[in-house]
């Protein structure tokens, strides 16, 4: 083993290892990118990870079973020891987690690891600036700016992923935080850093103690972007977390990515990158789906000036319909259209779902699922439930090929939808929701809707849907009113 690690092409090995990792994920982002190959990108990326994780393994026992005299905390057992502890712990927390976190659960989730990468991009940068190594000149200028960018990314991930999680586990208001100036408190804390950073650059003195006085100006700075991080997610509104959710992803690969230069890590700069820009391609589809601009989400806001008009509307009364008169519609239906939301995923009822279809096609009855991009916690949250329960993607359409096709639809089932199907977003300009492109399903001939209550969705608004002459009410779990429709259904 000894003369492994002590080898002069263990560094090359590494590199090798490194570059194959590095395909390999690429291979996994192509693979996700489609139905039909996620589970074999999912399979790429966990190869990839593999191969990376045995390889920074490899480097660092190598770099521990170095002499280096006066460092010997530092030994091999002690470096392979403290890996091992630490990769326990994590995969124990990491595998409770995956086996017992919901569908519904993913997008908090999701956010709380963001923080983490986040968090480690900010340790390692204070570690990387206490302990810079041999380092003089412009290297050492190029140094000191990797840390301070690479912290200030790191801190804006990790309070701003904090703000996101506890806004997707409705333990902080979803509604938009309004603070005097708006934007003009963020606009104070870039001035202020990148003023803290030509202070860090360039001062070169010593503090009591031996510490360097560029400690000042870097803790400054930490404690500013960590209050950016908070402000720019806090001040957005509930309907849009969505897109902040996945500049929050593309953050957290800027980070790791900043962490890559630190460390002179070259893989996971590539990781960082590619996660990061595949985050940003993210954020800007959905922002285009959800027509909002892009500057704006990166500027913490949305639209002119976040308000509101908060006005309650009466929208009449509301109609109610059985599950057995649903069948009947259903049977003598030609065209069916189906728009999942966040409440399939609650009621898990996307395996009733799958049969009520099957039985509807095997009828003569076109059967087709309108997928709004927003619908659900997380993007792709409902075309994950439905190739999970069987349905052909063939009839699982994104909202712009189906919006024109409601005029000739008999019937439109709303099952656990609200936001994503709300008029609201198109016709009341002081709605919360207002200019979100929306499924148009009240141009369907009859619209039944399947939810528990008259209670809004996530972002709080009342939908008009509710009260059109051609909607009416199935109240219930929607699972439970599936399964009643399908053994109703002749
Ligand atoms: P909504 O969250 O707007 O509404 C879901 C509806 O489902 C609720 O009105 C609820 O009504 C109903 N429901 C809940 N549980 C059940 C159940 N067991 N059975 C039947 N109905 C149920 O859903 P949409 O999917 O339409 O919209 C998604 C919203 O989430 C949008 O505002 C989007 O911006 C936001 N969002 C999306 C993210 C993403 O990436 N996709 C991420 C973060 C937020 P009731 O309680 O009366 O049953």
């Amino acid at each position: 083993m000894s003369d492994l690690l002590a080898s002069d092409r263990l560094p090359g090995f590494v590199q090798a290892c490194y570059i194959i990792a590095a395909i390999l994920f690429i291979a996994a982002l192509a693979g996700l990118s489609k139905h039909t190959s996620a589970k074999s990108g999912n399979v790429a990326g966990m190869l990839g990870m593999a191969l990376a994780l045995v390889a920074t393994i490899l480097l660092a026992a190598r770099q521990a079973s170095l002499p280096d005299p006066g460092d010997d905390w530092r030994s091999l057992p002690v470096t392979i020891g403290l890996i091992a502890v630490a990769m326990t712990i994590g995969a124990v927390i990491g595998l409770r987690r995956a086996k017992t976190v919901e569908m519904t659960g993913m997008p908090e989730l999701v956010a709380i690891l963001h923080s983490f990468v986040g968090i480690a991009a900010v340790l390692v940068g204070f570690n990387s600036f206490l302990d810079p190594g041999e380092l003089s000149g412009a290297l050492e200028r190029i140094h000191s700016v990797e840390v301070f960018i690479g912290v200030f990314i790191g801190a804006v991930t990790f309070t701003g992923s904090i703000v996101a999680f506890l806004k997707l586990s409705a333990k902080m208001k979803s509604a938009p935080m309004m603070l005097p100036g708006r934007h003009l408190p963020n606009l104070a804390i870039l001035v202020a850093s990148a003023a803290l950073m030509g202070w860090f650059v360039t001062d070169h003195g010593e503090l009591a103690g031996g510490v360097e006085r560029a400690l000042i100006p870097l803790v400054l700075m930490t404690t500013l972007a960590l209050v950016l991080g908070f402000h720019l997610v806090a001040a957005i509104g509930g309907g849009d977390m969505p897109v902040v959710v996945s500049m929050l992803n593309s953050y957290s690969g800027w980070a790791a990515a900043a962490a890559g230069f630190m460390l002179s890590n070259d893989l996971l700069i590539i990781t960082g990158s590619l996660v990061g820009s595949s985050g940003a391609i993210l954020s800007y589809i959905m922002c285009k789906a959800m027509n909002r601009s892009f500057i704006s989400v990166i500027a913490g806001g949305f639209g002119s000036d976040g308000a509101v008009t908060g006005e309650v509307r009466d929208y009449g009364e509301h109609r109610e319909i059985g599950a057995a008169e649903t069948a009947e519609l259903l049977a003598d239906a030609r065209s069916v259209v189906i728009t999942p939301g966040y409440g399939m995923a609650v009621a898990q009822a996307q395996y009733p779902v799958a049969e009520l279809t099957a039985k509807l096609r095997a009828k003569g009855v076109n059967v087709r699922f309108g997928i709004h991009p927003v619908a659900g916690r997380l993007p792709g949250h409902m075309n994950v439930l439905l190739a999970e329960a069987r349905v052909p993607y063939d009839i699982v359409l994104e909202m712009d090929e189906i919006n024109d096709d409601f005029d000739e639809t008999d019937v439109v089932l709303v099952i656990g939808a609200n936001d994503t199907v709300n008029p609201a977003a198109l016709d009341e300009p002081g709605s919360p929701i207002a200019g979100m492109p929306v499924l148009e399903v009240w141009r369907a001939r009859d619209v039944v809707v399947f939810k528990r209550s008259m209670a809004t969705g996530y972002a709080g608004v009342q939908n008009p849907l509710f009260f059109k002459d051609n909607s009416r009410m199935l109240f219930g779990d929607a699972k439970d009113r599936v399964e009643d429709i399908v053994r109703a259904l002749p």
